[in-house]
């Protein structure tokens, strides 16, 4: 933005002056006012030059300049309405005016035009390097060095004895229902705040999710909803087949109690940790909880391979499996032979040697991560009207999403929020849509532990702020500045 009073000319200057003015602004345009104060047009290097060119002198005044129209804006009109106006009118300076005409403020494309966004990849040092082995040995597709490398690093990071690298955090858990013995008929149970990726694979397998709610202490699996589901399966002569416990945001589920009820159960846990990769739950790494664990490295998550997977087990015959049917399930004949359905799900050498490379950063990106959180968290304690999602005592998240639910004594509720920071070109979003609320799974079955649904408050108020481990201290203080203002 452009101090306004250092670009204000008459058509009482002379070009003379209008050009040293425009020389000392060095924005290339000025601002020609009436008399009363209003606006009366833009002049800019060009109209200088056209009046010169058409043999006024320097010495002549700016009222030689034609009347022209020229494009403004209301005072308060958003960043996105300014720079559309902008960009359908192909200029870079945009004047805002008052109602009476005078002009407060001139936007400048290059201060308005940036976009912040909710999570964006962040490449480091050593992805390259990888990549470019991969090339250099023609290790192109699919499988490689890169690939096994891949699988024992993140394995040794977490701790889990083996892994399978696969072309997506959906393959592994559609692979993981499989291996599990998920199959038409069986029913499986699923947090019910989560991504569709979590429950789609349920109903590949021609089985049916039953949606559990979450616990307003960690927004995850709520360990006495599942109770509820389980005892009430039980009271009707049934059990699911499998248990999908989803890490959200970042967030370990409260396993211990979970994992008592499907061992008691006899019931086997897949963890969805597609969103906690380098969160710990009790100290121990997140995704290794389950008898079989889930990572996705999609482009939006905390590291990423522009899209991929990993499942990890410490049943070894699980990740043979995994891998076998991820490869078209062929069978060890020296022809093409197959008695089983596979998929082509396995992870490309070139997209593993990214995974090194980010695994190598992935601590960084979780402490940036969390410093994002609390930049948010001081930042905008004074308006306690944020009630952040809690990370109880035996977590710790990554802060992969920073999320919050808006209180009811906000200015606007959280819909309307994310509405207005978008006009900013800051991208928010809802907290995922529960699955029991999803078209695609309507008259699914859906246990809460009590009366209420804590997933359908944190839908109603939830949201989730631009969180890279690439924003720059700017955008934060945008985003902390703006979302103030929207709060009170
Ligand atoms: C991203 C995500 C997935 C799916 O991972 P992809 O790699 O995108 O297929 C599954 N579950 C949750 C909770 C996710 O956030």
């Amino acid at each position: 933005m452009a101090e306004v009073e250092k670009l204000i000319v008459s058509r009482k200057a002379t070009l003379r002056e209008a050009m040293s003015r425009l020389e000392q602004a060095g924005l290339g345009i000025l601002l020609l006012v009436s008399d009363e104060g209003g606006l009366d047009r833009t002049v800019t290097d060009g109209d200088i030059r056209r009046l010169i060119l058409a043999g006024h002198g320097l010495d002549e005044t700016l009222g030689a300049l034609p009347e022209a129209k020229c494009i403004t804006a209301p005072v308060g009109a958003t960043r996105r309405a300014a720079l559309e106006l902008m960009n359908r009118h192909g200029i870079s300076h945009l004047p805002l005016i008052d109602a009476d005409g005078r002009v407060t403020e001139l936007l400048l494309r290059r201060d308005i035009d940036e976009q912040v966004l909710l999570s964006t990849p962040h490449i480091g040092d050593a992805e390259r390097e990888f990549v470019e082995q991969a090339f250099l040995t023609n290790w192109i597709a699919p499988l490689g060095p890169n690939v096994d490398a891949f699988e024992t690093e993140l394995c040794a990071f977490v701790g889990s004895a083996h892994g399978a690298a696969v072309s997506s955090g959906t393959a592994a858990i559609h692979l993981g229902l499989r291996l599990l013995g998920v199959g038409p008929g069986d029913r499986v149970f699923c947090s019910t705040l989560t991504f569709a990726a979590s429950a789609n694979p349920i109903v590949y397998q021609g089985a049916e999710p039953v949606f559990i709610d979450s616990e307003a202490s960690s927004w995850n699996m709520c360990p006495r909803a599942l109770e509820r589901a389980f005892s009430t399966a039980a009271s009707e002569g049934w059990r699911p087949k499998a248990v999908i416990v989803v890490n959200l945001y970042g967030q370990s589920a409260d396993m211990d109690p979970i994992l008592d009820l499907c061992a008691a159960y006899g019931v086997p846990v897949l963890e969805d940790a597609a969103e906690s990769l380098g969160a710990t739950y009790k100290g121990r790494q997140s995704g290794t909880f389950g008898r079989i664990g889930v990572f996705s490295f999609n482009g939006n998550k905390i590291i990423t391979t522009s899209g991929g997977g990993m499942l990890v087990s410490d049943d070894e015959e699980i990740v043979a499996r995994a891998r076998f049917l991820a490869t078209q399930a062929r069978d060890p004949a020296p022809h093409y032979q197959h008695s089983e359905i596979g998929y082509n799900y396995r992870m490309s050498n070139i997209l593993a040697g990214v995974g090194r490379g980010q695994l190598r950063v992935l601590e960084s990106r979780v402490a940036t991560r969390r410093g994002v959180f609390e930049r948010y968290r001081e930042g905008l304690a004074d308006t306690g009207l944020l009630e952040w999602m809690p990370e109880p005592d035996w977590s710790f998240s990554n802060r992969w999403l920073t999320t919050a639910a808006v209180s009811p004594d906000a200015a606007f509720g959280s819909g309307e929020i994310i509405r207005r920071l978008a006009g900013e070109l800051i991208e928010a979003r809802p907290v995922w849509k529960p699955m029991h609320l999803q078209p695609v799974f309507a008259g699914t079955r859906y246990f809460t532990a009590g009366n209420s649904s804590v997933s359908d408050d944190l839908f109603e108020r939830g949201i989730c702020l631009p969180s890279g481990s690439n924003m720059s201290e700017e955008q934060l203080d945008r985003v902390i500045s703006t979302l103030k203002s929207l709060l009170r």
